[in-house]
Formats: structure tokens, C-alpha cells, sequence
């Protein structure tokens, strides 16, 4: 019931994938390196810890 929403992130480049895998990123450090569940519904892959590091 939960997993609606359920995608891939990259903790690097912050790229989203819908399934799980690698970062997929040329320029990215974590290329080749697995992407991060991730079950957020707001968008912000739960990066409430620095949210006003990198303003939108
Ligand atoms: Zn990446
Ligand atoms: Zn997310």
C-alpha cells in the first residue's frame, strides 16, 4: 500500500530512476554505483536535512 511513489535515487546527482539500478550519469562520482530506494511522495527525496543548502 505504501510503495506508490516508490523510485531510484542517485545520492550523488540526484538522479530518479523509476526502477532500480545504477546511476546512469557520465559526469556523476557514484556512475555505475547503485541508485537509493527512495518512497517520497514530495518530491524532495528526503533531503529535508539540507533543504536550504541547495534553494530550489
Ligand atoms: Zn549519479
Ligand atoms: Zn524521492
Amino acid at each position: 500500500m505504501s510503495d506508490e511513489g516508490e523510485h531510484y535515487t542517485c545520492t550523488e546527482c540526484r538522479d530518479v530512476s523509476d526502477q532500480s539500478g545504477v546511476c546512469k550519469n557520465k559526469d556523476c562520482l557514484k556512475e555505475d554505483q547503485a541508485l537509493t530506494p527512495c518512497t517520497c511522495t514530495d518530491g524532495e527525496h528526503g533531503a529535508d536535512e539540507d533543504e536550504d543548502y541547495y534553494a530550489k
